[in-house]
């Protein structure tokens, strides 16, 4: 079985066809899917997409939301963790972090909520889904300072040393579309190199697209797209085998035992009866 641990189902770009992705992933070997939140506004529809498919769910306040975020988000985000506290798809903090790649974003601000979120996770014991992009070292300084157990830093694209210092804090790191393109050198090498007990597979769907799905600027222009889609995951996952020299079968074990080590929730909820390989979707 395959674990897309980083999948925005939710995302508008889905509305015509929410239910069908997600059969088709389910029908591609893609067993189960971590759904991150972005926004408080979407946490119910959020947590409902995830009861009507079986599938988890993380909740936070995306770096790219905090502009339109209140500073009362915060509040309701603790609130609606405790509420789900019993929810066993619940399985983490997230999707929380720093973009210090998107230009004119407010950076204090940014920081003010992230780290309120690292807190709010430490204090619920929960893991945490991380946007890490071109802020790898500023990350690492809040995971110093407010200790969280682990979780999976998501597309990951930094460098061996920081990836490292990922890995030491209790973090698996995510792995998706940017893999698949032949030139994205250093992230491919990663992939390879990292010890084998790191590494996580992930779409991001509806965004960054694998090679195969990918259309330049002028192609989108002129009317394709390249939504991507969770069931996507196996053939990303077969790039990663081929990049570590696994067998298919090899990747898909490790990276679902990885997965279930950085979210500790999610293996339980992989040990329902109900959600073991082949079985079927709930009604
Ligand atoms: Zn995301």
């Amino acid at each position: 079985m395959w674990i897309d641990t980083h999948c925005h189902l939710d995302a508008p770009e889905f509305d015509a066809d929410r239910d069908a992705v997600a059969a088709s992933a389910r029908a591609a070997g893609v067993h189960m899917l971590v759904l991150p939140a972005v926004q408080v506004a979407g946490f119910a529809a959020l947590q409902a997409l995830a009861a009507r498919h079986g599938l988890t769910y993380a909740l936070g306040i995306h770096p790219l939301y905090v502009p339109q975020a209140r500073d009362d988000d915060l509040d309701r985000l603790r609130d609606a963790l405790s509420a789900a506290r019993n929810d066993p798809r619940l399985v983490a903090v997230g999707e929380i972090g720093l973009d210090h790649f998107v230009p004119g974003l407010d950076r204090v601000r940014q920081a003010s909520f992230f780290h309120a979120q690292l807190k709010i996770a430490r204090d619920a014991g929960l893991p945490v889904l991380l946007h890490v992009r071109r802020s790898a070292d500023a990350l690492l300084a809040g995971l110093r300072r407010i200790e969280v157990p682990g979780g999976i830093a998501h597309a990951f694209n930094g460098s061996p040393e920081q990836a490292q210092a990922f890995a030491a804090r209790g973090f698996r790191l995510g792995f998706g579309g940017a893999m698949t393109h032949e030139r994205a050198l250093r992230i491919r090498a990663l992939a390879a190199d990292l010890p084998p007990d790191i590494p996580v597979l992930e779409t991001d769907a509806p965004d960054i697209p694998p090679q195969w799905l990918y259309r330049t600027a002028a192609e989108r222009a002129a009317g394709a797209t390249h939504r991507n889609a969770p069931a996507e995951l196996p053939r990303i996952g077969a790039v990663l085998a081929t990049l570590r020299g696994w067998t298919t079968a090899q990747t898909a074990a490790q990276t679902t035992h990885n997965a279930c080590a950085a979210l500790p929730r999610l293996r339980a909820w992989l040990q329902q009866p109900l959600y073991a390989p082949h079985a079927s979707a709930p009604a």
